[in-house]
């Protein structure tokens, strides 16, 4: 299993000189797994992606999308996805159906003529909708298992297992006893900071569906403090995903989905600061923040 990230932002892509190192591209992540090609998301990253497949396959393209969910910064890139433009190639897209569209209606309404010159039924390729809620399915000879994350509106959360090898795409997600009613106050900042967070039924069934993953994902969009004032807007704070790693056993955790206002050198920082964590737990788990272009074999 190949793992390859082509957009690690979140919200809004973020270019300019201070986000250089780890760039500016939303959400999108590309595994290969043996012949099958999974894309997680279609964040402006995407973009980039179909310009390296168009030199990479000289016959025709097969790809399966696997939708997180539909905010725009994990849609927004599939107008640009050029491969979607040539004849011939086939693309699936597996997603949950939207709070108030479709599947389909969705990847349709961003590129109706209000908001966009080429209408997605002008683009040539084959797509096929596939519409998933939580539970297994396989695409190919890859286990895929989803599961409901705690994110406004409706998200899914992936596990892909595929040879005894495990990847897990958390994208977007809240720690779900802060968001319920317990954030407020000075207790949340107290038990973070002095390493004892606690766990709702949400975030203990997640540390089950990632258990023992060989490489992790995970929302880590804002340091705790910033959390105080962004509480239910369903992302998490770096803490929460290191403890999800530790608990869950995981080999790699990589720290994705930065804040549009993050610059490289506040990623490094949530870096290091996570790995003062880890090595207080003295326990082995490898951390680091994602970067476009980092790639890693399973
Ligand atoms: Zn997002
Ligand atoms: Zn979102």
């Amino acid at each position: 299993m190949r793992v390859k990230f082509w957009g690690v932002r979140g919200s809004i892509p973020s270019p300019g000189q201070g986000t250089v190192r780890y760039g500016g591209n939303t959400a999108c992540v590309e595994v290969n797994c043996g012949d099958t090609l999974i894309i997680l998301d279609a964040g402006s990253g995407i973009r980039l992606l179909g310009n390296d497949l168009l030199r990479r396959f000289q016959s025709p393209i097969q790809a399966h999308l696997l939708m997180s969910h539909f905010h725009w910064d994990h849609i927004q890139g599939f107008p640009f996805f050029v491969p979607a433009f040539i004849p011939g190639n086939k693309f699936t897209i597996h997603g949950c159906e939207g709070m108030i569209q479709p599947l389909q209606n969705i990847f349709e309404g961003q590129m109706v003529p209000d908001y966009f010159p080429i209408s997605f039924q002008e683009m040539p390729a084959e797509k096929t909708f596939n519409r998933i809620s939580e539970g297994d399915f396989k695409i190919n000879d890859v286990k895929i298992s989803a599961r409901y994350l705690n994110h406004p509106g409706i998200a899914l959360g992936y596990r892909l297992e595929h040879q005894g090898k495990v990847f897990c795409f958390i994208s977007d997600n809240e720690p779900h006893y802060y968001s319920s009613g317990n954030g407020a106050g000075a207790n949340l900042l107290e038990e973070v900071r002095s390493g004892a967070m606690k766990l709702g039924p949400m975030d203990e069934a997640l540390i089950e569906f990632i258990e023992g993953a060989n490489l992790l994902v995970h929302d880590s969009q804002y340091s705790v403090e910033e959390y105080v004032a962004k509480i239910g807007w369903g992302h998490s704070f770096f803490q929460f995903p290191v403890e999800l790693g530790v608990l869950g056993e995981v080999q790699r955790l990589l720290l994705f989905h930065h804040d549009p206002m993050r610059n490289d050198d506040m990623v490094d920082r949530m870096g290091a600061d996570c790995n003062a964590l880890i090595s207080q737990k003295n326990i082995a788990l490898r951390c680091q923040p994602a970067a476009e272009g980092m790639e890693f074999e399973l």
